[in-house]
């Protein structure tokens, strides 16, 4: 048998619809040829998963009636009694198959991304609480200092990394220290600068994603934040100060912290 036939045969093979001659055929075909015998592999791992439900997405019904009313379609010419959901062809059967399957996928792909929070989301909602809670328990800083000196070396050995860390003082935006924090399952810097009467926590830990411009990701409440990359670290700005004077903050640091 070649291999042409033995993959068209492969549904029928697995559904045992063959013929005994035939399927010694398969049988005999598939022990000599690897490339035949990993299509029947991913054919058979494709049906597992589809009857253990893990790609199964329910097709909705207008779908199944579009396919049926395109079956009906294309075999309107054939007299009715002759044919029937279990007589067809089985290419049929395989497009009909195929075609599902596609839509199955498709719609559980679609439905996947609809509900799950982007990663920037998910971040942003631990990024959000972590601002507040430091503001409402009392618990902004583990070091109080205006001096960046100072509150560098205080991560040492608190960190397995060391953040860097910048005075906007001259900027009108003073550090005025620092604590640890968790975000994403991992220890994190926290910067505390302050505008006025507002703090603006920074969030920081390293990320080998890259260079990436500070943008504003959302604003809930009040408050406003802000991420962005730069020399092999993550930042995360929160604050209540208006988003001009979180974008003007972000840029003064951005400029601080070279690339
Ligand atoms: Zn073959």
């Amino acid at each position: 048998m070649s291999c042409e036939l033995t993959q068209r045969f492969v549904s029928g093979y697995l559904d045992g619809e063959l013929d005994l001659v035939r399927t010694i055929e398969m049988e005999t075909h598939l022990k000599n040829c690897a490339v035949c015998s990993r299509e029947l592999e991913n054919q058979q791992a494709l049906r597992d998963a589809l009857r253990r439900g893990s790609l199964a997405y329910a097709a909705p019904a207008a779908l199944r009636e579009r396919i049926q009313s395109s079956l009906n379609a294309s075999t309107r010419d054939v007299p009715k009694r002759t044919r029937s959901w279990s007589t067809l062809p089985i290419w049929q059967w395989a497009a009909a198959f195929a075609v599902l399957a596609v839509c199955s996928v498709t719609a559980w792909q679609f439905a996947a991304g609809v509900h799950t929070p982007s990663n920037d989301q998910r971040i942003a909602a631990e990024v959000f609480a972590s601002h507040v809670r430091s503001l409402e328990a009392n618990h902004l800083m583990d070091v109080a200092s205006t001096d960046q000196h100072t509150v560098k070396p205080w991560f040492d050995g608190k960190l397995d990394f060391s953040p860097p860390v910048e005075d906007l003082a001259s900027d009108g935006y003073p550090l005025v220290g620092g604590r640890l924090d968790y975000l994403q399952g991992r220890e994190v810097a926290a910067l505390v600068y302050q505008r006025r009467k507002h703090f603006i926590n920074v969030f920081v830990w390293p990320d080998g994603s890259g260079l990436s411009l500070a943008r504003a990701v959302e604003s809930r409440q009040g408050y406003n934040l802000m991420r962005w990359s730069r020399s092999g670290f993550q930042f995360w700005a929160a604050s209540d100060i208006s988003a001009p004077d979180l974008a003007e903050f972000v840029r003064l640091l951005e400029i601080r912290v070279s690339p």
